[in-house]
């Protein structure tokens, strides 16, 4: 499952903004997922519960954003979302000269966090420092 692998370098990303912010607790979790990695969204949630859990994002809500990819045809220049599974074919003119550009992005966009000692619901600051 390659999903186990990527979840975990979410997790270990979202302590450490976590823990730079000072952070007791993480309440949401933006992230994008590209299309074309390959990861689906229900594993990533299933494991991110089971390793989250006894840390501080423990019970963190996942926003999901999905990035599709861009197909720019060398032939005839029209561009298309991609998606899997792949077509390997413009799907206006037919031609294989494709050139495929996003979709391939697995990241934490950002996280909120509750403050260790201020009022709750403050917005947190991954690379605050
Ligand atoms: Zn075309």
């Amino acid at each position: 499952m390659h999903e186990l692998a990527i979840t975990q370098g979410i997790l270990s990303v979202v302590l450490e903004a976590a823990e730079a912010a000072r952070a007791r607790r993480v309440l949401t979790i933006d992230l994008t997922v590209g299309a074309l990695t390959g990861y689906a969204e229900d594993p990533i949630r299933f494991y991110f519960d089971l390793l989250s859990r006894g840390t501080p994002a423990e019970g963190a809500i996942l926003r999901i954003r999905r990035e599709p990819g861009q197909g720019h045809c060398q032939t005839c220049g029209a561009t298309f979302p991609v998606e899997p599974p792949l077509s390997p074919a413009c799907p206006f003119c037919g031609s294989v000269e494709i050139r495929i550009h996003g979709g391939t992005h697995c990241l934490v966009e950002r996280i909120e966090v509750e403050d260790e000692d201020e009022h709750p619901g403050g917005e947190g600051h991954p690379s605050g420092q």
